[in-house]
């Protein structure tokens, strides 16, 4: 173990310095600040979040990395820089606003980088690859203080983007976070239970976000944590845009008329069902299955199956029959 913490030294010390290259850089680039502008960033927080800018630059970062002493496979391992068919190495992020990303314990593990470029067939973000000391799936982006943010404020804001949490977090919503462009993963969950057992689910307002809330739902039952989600109704895309136009008060009000999951989950699943026709109850009894066979904790099992019995007018009997006594393998497997 000694020794292993000995290696991931030198990784964590190219990553400070690679985020040094990067914030010094941004100065520079007029294109930079004006596009940060634009997302209502002052330079005050570009600095506070720790922003930078890889530039056009074919391999500004690998030189000024080689000239610190760093060895070429580590910056390479680290993905900040990639060979091509000629043998050349170049920096793998360009033209790209640079968000750092930080472990629960204050360390730059990867970083997170957003195209300026307005006509682009690029992909809008890039993020590094998983490495000796990242895996995408085990971190959360704006956790960085042993979860401090959000224990203080008792729970924690779940959003999908690097400029949904930054935006929330300058606006006071500190507890804000993100699962890093993939889905909600059990490692998260557990991440996130050391610090609160309370999660806002604040995904993007659209089919996707829909989507991707049931399915975060179904993983933070799993962990048995209170999970509610943010209910926007209005046409802003994602909580960056909603507290760009509207402001946090506005926002406050939104995250006060937030929903219970399971009411937001019964809505979703029968959007498309006739509920007075036995067909229809039956297909929306079978798509609440995989909810309440990632329910870990028995009474809240019940007391969903009663709400569920009395906000539908289905008998207790037959959810009992049907839904009781579904106990998830996970739900066994996931007890520690
Ligand atoms: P913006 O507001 O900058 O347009 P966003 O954060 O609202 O971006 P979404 O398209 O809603 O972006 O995506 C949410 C998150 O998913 C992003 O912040 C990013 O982490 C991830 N993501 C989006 N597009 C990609 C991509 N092409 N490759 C990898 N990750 C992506
Ligand atoms: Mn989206
Ligand atoms: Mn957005
Ligand atoms: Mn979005």
């Amino acid at each position: 173990i000694e020794k292993k913490k000995a290696v991931n030294k030198e990784y964590f010390e190219i990553m400070k310095e690679a985020q040094i290259f990067f914030r010094e850089n941004i100065e520079k680039y007029d294109e930079a600040l004006e596009y940060m502008k634009e997302r209502d960033f002052s330079l005050d927080e570009i600095n506070k979040f720790g922003i930078g800018f890889a530039s056009s630059s074919r391999d500004e970062l690998f030189r000024y990395l080689l000239k610190k002493d760093f060895p070429e496979q580590k910056i390479m391992e680290l993905g900040l820089v990639k060979r091509n068919e000629n043998g050349e190495i170049y920096d793998s992020f360009r033209n790209r606003i640079i968000f750092p990303i930080y472990n629960a314990d204050a360390q730059i593990v990867g970083f997170g980088g957003r195209i300026i470029e307005k006509n682009t067939n690029l992909p809008k973000y890039l993020n590094s690859p998983d490495s000796p000391i990242f895996k995408k799936g085990n971190e959360l982006f704006g956790i960085k203080y042993r979860g401090e943010n959000i224990r203080k404020k008792g729970f924690a804001m779940l959003m999908e983007g690097y400029l949904d949490v930054l935006t929330a977090q300058k606006n006071g919503f500190e507890n804000a976070v993100a699962s890093l462009g993939t889905a909600f993963t059990e490692e998260q969950g557990e991440l996130l239970k050391r610090y609160t057992d309370k999660v806002l689910i604040s995904y993007d307002n659209d089919e996707a976000g829909k989507n991707a809330i049931v399915k975060a739902g179904y993983i933070l039952k799993k962990y048995d944590f209170d999970v509610k989600c943010l209910v926007m109704d209005g046409s802003e895309k994602d909580p960056d845009e909603f507290l760009r136009k509207n402001g946090k008060r506005a926002f406050i009000e939104v995250v006060k008329k937030s929903e219970e999951i399971f009411d937001f989950l019964t809505k979703e699943v029968s959007k498309d069902l006739d509920l007075n026709n036995i067909n229809g109850e039956k297909k929306f009894i079978e798509r609440l299955k995989p909810f309440f066979s990632n329910i870990t904790n028995n009474l809240s099992k019940n007391l969903y199956l009663q709400r569920l019995s009395v906000n539908f007018g289905i008998n207790d009997f037959v959810l009992e029959e049907s839904l009781k006594n579904i106990s998830g393998e996970t739900s066994q497997r996931k007890k520690r």
